[in-house]
């Protein structure tokens, strides 16, 4: 087992060398997706982080139980416990279940989550399906003075808990900071405190997702479900937790309080925040309206794209920029991935057709320690991606007779591939629509390729180079050879 392994930790905003509670198991929470609407690009971008995050921990030989939850109740419009329920007014809006509504955004959800190759949870736990859970924490918590019930509904008392523990501990900010930047109580709220928040919510007559409870019938907070789950499959304490940074600051922050003061300990050892995906600088979300759908990026079917690109080109995209960077969507940035993608790809290939000599003139041992040392350091798939493209480039090399390889690292090599691009960064070759086009662009170009041999052959020579010229000068390198041809898109 590799203990190199350094993890940003959200917790202590410091680099941590990665030591799992109880090794070589490992235990990780990632909030998963509200399922009342499909979920869109930005969603997708924390799910595939975390998807190569568990694939890196597997490689390394952990025994990881992955916990990533379905939120199918309790999530009202405003992290606040405001607003409507977000499944009843899709409900009403599309005069369906609830439940049908969970149902549908929940196969669209595993879908996507296919499509892009990510590995399914160990466990994918819903709101609905540990009611009980949830129930028993709030009793725990109750139990221990930090709720009040007001008119059927449980409320946390954050002024109370942070008495005697540290509610900001996670953004490192002070209750009075925090409480400047809520609003004021209204004389109709029932919350004593501005920054309480709900564990167990009263049901209205219309409410339609309810259950029975001590305090009459209603149904959880959004932040109650996770904590109950997580400490159901992975333990009071487990080693990481992860979110978009978004969630931080409220449903974190929220997460804490109620397992503190349920079981007394810190529930989490490495909590782990992805940035986020913006579109022209703002962050992608469901109701800013500026996020698109997966499907539509590969259809290219939106206004703000210039065509489509497939799955496995939009992970090359995520992957090519760290995890707990800002990744801004364009055109131009998905275009570039397109074409690192395809080198990586035809450089597989390659890599199966190489020769080898008696002796290596690469250091194949360096290249597999850079890939290490990337991932070690905070899982960073940029630098992997760097290194990558250099495998790339002694690939080519070793293909074109100016660099030898022997037998024993060609294997180390065809290994190295394996691990980081198919097993850790999770790609691998794709047959969508993308990459029919790219196929439907490569027989195009082998049959201009075949005309210039063919004017060659008639020696009509001003033909052949303006044929030659005009594919340079598109970006196709272009290599006449004993059989005829090879290209290769710059
Ligand atoms: P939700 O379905 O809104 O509860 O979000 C599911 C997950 O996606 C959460 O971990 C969010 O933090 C994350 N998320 C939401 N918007 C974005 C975004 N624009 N970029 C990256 N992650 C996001
Ligand atoms: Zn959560």
């Amino acid at each position: 087992m590799d203990q190199n392994l350094i993890i940003y930790n959200t917790l202590t905003r410091e680099k941590e060398k990665f030591e799992p509670i109880n090794p070589p198991f490992v235990g990780m929470y990632v909030c998963g997706p509200t399922v009342y609407s499909d979920v869109h690009l930005g969603n997708s971008r924390t799910f595939i982080s975390f998807d190569i995050i568990y694939r890196y921990l597997l490689h390394l030989g952990y025994k990881v139980r992955y916990v990533r939850n379905i939120t199918d109740a309790g999530h009202l419009e405003g992290d606040r416990d405001e607003g409507d329920d977000k499944f009843a007014k899709k409900a009403k809006l599309e005069q369906l279940e609830p439940m049908e509504v969970v149902q549908k955004y929940t196969l669209g959800f595993h879908d996507v989550m296919r499509i892009f190759n990510t590995l399914p949870p160990s466990v994918e736990p819903t709101a609905t399906g540990h009611i009980l859970e949830q129930q028993e924490m709030i009793k725990k918590i109750s139990k221990r003075n930090y709720t009040y019930v007001r008119n059927g509904s449980v409320y946390f008392d954050v002024e109370k808990y942070n008495k005697k523990n540290d509610y900001g501990i996670l953004t490192n900010r002070k209750i009075e900071d925090l409480l400047e930047g809520t609003r004021e109580l209204s004389g109709q709220d029932e919350k004593k405190g501005r920054l309480d928040f709900a564990l167990w919510i009263k049901a209205k007559p219309e409410t339609l997702m309810k259950w029975d409870s001590p305090w009459g019938v209603g149904f959880p907070g959004w932040h109650i479900e996770c904590s109950a789950m997580s400490a159901k499959y992975l333990g009071d304490r487990f080693d990481i937790h992860g979110g978009g940074m978004d969630l931080q600051a409220t449903h974190h922050t929220n997460e804490i309080a109620q397992s503190q003061a349920a079981n007394k300990i810190s529930p989490v050892k490495y909590w782990m925040h992805t940035n986020m995906l913006t579109v022209n600088g703002t962050r992608m979300s469901k109701s800013a309206g500026n996020g698109f759908l997966p499907h539509e990026l590969f259809t290219g079917d939106h206004p703000l794209l210039e065509r489509g690109y497939s799955p496995m080109v939009v992970r090359f995209f995520m992957a090519k920029s760290h995890y707990r960077s800002t990744l801004d969507f364009s055109n131009k940035a998905l275009i570039d991935a397109e074409t690192g993608f395809r080198k990586l790809m035809k450089a597989g290939e390659t890599l199966n057709k190489l020769s080898t000599s008696k002796s290596s003139s690469v250091n194949i041992k360096k290249l597999v320690n850079n890939c290490y040392d990337a991932m070690n350091d905070d899982f960073n798939t940029a630098l992997l991606i760097a290194h990558l493209l250099e495998v790339v480039r002694i690939i080519n090399l070793v293909n074109d007779g100016k660099e030898k390889i022997t037998k024993v690292d060609l294997e180390k090599l065809k290994r190295l591939y394996n691990n980081f691009v198919f097993d850790v960064l999770g790609l691998k070759e794709d047959d969508s629509a993308g990459s029919k086009e790219n196929e439907l662009t490569g027989e195009l170009i082998d049959f201009i390729l075949n005309l210039r041999l063919e004017a060659k052959k008639n020696k009509d020579f001003a033909t052949s180079d303006k044929i030659r010229d005009e594919l340079i000068q598109k970006g196709i390198k272009i290599k006449d050879t004993k059989e005829g041809f090879e290209w290769e898109i710059d």
